[in-house]
C-alpha cells in the first residue's frame, strides 16, 4: 500500500505527524531503533529502503558519545552534544543518497543532562534549522507538574524548529543507558488517564507536536518479565477518557510510545497498535542482534579466527580475509537487517511509499 510522498532525507515534526495519524488511521506504528554507529544506522537504512517503511533512528546520550568516538566520562555534555550534531549530519546525507526518509530522535534525556539539548537548540540557531525530528524529555523521576512545567518551556523552544517532543508518563521499569529503574515501585508503572489528560491539556496550549511515553508496565530490556503485566488496556482509557472530557469523535487522540518493545509479545505490540502506539522502541533486541551477528560468524568460522596464519587448511595458510572488520561486520549487519524485516511486518509498516 502506498500512503504518501515525503521527501528523501529527515523528516521534520510536521510530516511525522502527518506520518502518525495515517500510522493510527491504517494500524500501523514505526519501529525506533537504537543506533550507536554507521553500521546500525547504514543497516537501519538499508532495511527501510528495501521494504519501503519510514524508520525512526534514535540515539541515546551514550550511544550520541559513542558515535562520535569519545570518552565518555570526559566532558561527557558537550561529547553528547558533537556526537549528536556528527550522526545527525550523517544521517541527514546518508538518507538522502540512500532515497528514504527517516526520522531522527534523541532518547531519554533527564533532568541533569538537559545542557545536552539546549546545546543542540544552540546549534540549530546557529545554523538556522533543527538536525532531529524529535528530542525526548524524560523528567519521569520528578512530580508530574514539575515534569509537565519543564517540557512546557522547551515544547516551546521547540516550535521555532519544528521539533516534536516525547514525553514521559509514569515510569519505564528495568535499566537503559545508566538509567536504572530495576527497583522501581510497580505502581509507577502505570501511568493514569488523569495524568495523562493532565499533560495533554498543558501541552496542547502550545502546541500539538508532542508524543506520549505512557507507561503500562513496559520494561526496558529483555529479561523474564513474568512478574509484571502488561496493561495495554491503559493506553485504550486515556484515549476514551480524553475523548469523553474534550467531547470529540476522536477514538486515537494521543499519540502513544512503546518503550522497552525488546523481547515484548507480538500479540501485546499488536494490541496497542490499536490503542495510538505510533512508535514502538526497539534497544535490547538490536544490540543482541549486533552481537549474535558477530557470534555466528565466529562459530562457523572459528579456527580461520584464532591466528593471523594458519588454519585447518595449513599451518602457512594466511587468515586476513576472515578477520578482516568487513567480513565479520558484514554478519552482524545482515542479522540486524533480518531482524528489522522480522519486526516491520509486526508493526505492519512495509510498502508506505
Ligand atoms: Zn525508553
Amino acid at each position: 500500500m502506498k500512503y504518501f510522498n515525503f521527501k528523501p532525507g529527515v523528516m521534520n515534526a510536521l510530516d511525522m505527524h502527518k506520518l502518525f495519524n495515517l500510522a493510527k488511521k491504517n494500524i500501523f506504528s514505526l519501529p525506533a531503533i537504537n543506533c550507536i554507529d554507521t553500521n546500525s544506522v547504514n543497516s537501519v537504512l538499508f532495511a527501510s529502503k528495501k521494504k519501503r517503511t519510514i524508520s525512526i533512528i534514535q540515539f541515546s546520550f551514550s550511544s550520541a558519545i559513542f558515535f562520535g568516538g569519545f570518552f565518555y566520562k570526559k566532558n561527557s555534555i558537550k561529547s553528547a552534544i558533537y556526537g549528536s550534531i556528527l550522526a545527525a549530519n550523517y544521517i541527514n546525507d546518508a538518507a538522502k543518497y540512500y532515497n528514504v526518509p527517516v526520522i531522527l530522535h534523541t532518547d531519554h534525556c533527564n533532568k541533569e543532562n538537559l545542557p545536552w539539548i539546549d546545546g543542540l537548540l544552540d546549534h540549530y540557531n546557529h545554523i538556522g534549522k533543527s538536525l532531529f525530528t524529535s528530542h525526548m524529555i524524560d523528567l519521569s523521576n520528578c512530580s508530574l507538574v514539575e515534569n509537565i512545567d519543564i517540557c512546557s518551556v522547551y515544547l516551546k523552544k521547540f516550535s521555532k524548529f519544528n521539533i516534536n517532543l516525547e514525553i514521559e508518563l509514569g515510569c519505564t521499569g528495568g535499566e537503559e543507558d545508566g538509567l536504572d529503574n530495576t527497583n522501581i515501585n510497580h505502581d509507577k508503572l502505570y501511568t493514569s488517564p488523569i495524568d495523562v489528560f493532565y499533560a495533554y491539556n498543558k501541552l496542547i496550549k502550545i502546541n500539538k507536536f508532542f508524543t506520549i511515553a505512557a507507561s503500562f508496565g513496559n520494561i526496558h530490556g529483555v529479561y523474564n518479565k513474568n512478574n509484571i503485566k502488561m496493561r495495554p488496556l491503559i493506553l485504550y482509557k486515556s484515549q476514551k477518557f480524553i475523548k469523553e472530557k474534550l467531547n470529540i469523535n476522536n477514538n486515537k487522540l494521543l499519540n502513544f510510545v512503546f518503550h522497552g518493545g525488546s523481547g515484548t509479545k507480538e500479540s501485546i505490540i499488536k494490541e496497542s497498535i490499536n490503542y495510538g502506539i505510533v512508535k514502538v522502541n526497539l534497544d535490547t533486541d538490536i544490540q543482541w542482534h549486533y552481537w549474535e551477528g558477530v557470534l555466528k560468524y565466529y562459530l562457523n568460522n572459528k579456527y580461520f579466527l584464532l591466528s593471523q596464519i594458519g588454519n585447518p587448511e595449513g599451518k602457512n595458510k594466511p587468515n586476513k580475509k576472515f578477520y578482516d572488520p568487513r567480513s565479520w561486520l558484514f554478519f552482524s549487519k545482515k542479522n540486524v537487517i533480518d531482524y528489522l524485516f522480522y519486526i516491520f511486518n509486526i508493526l505492519n509498516c512495509n510498502n508506505l511509499y
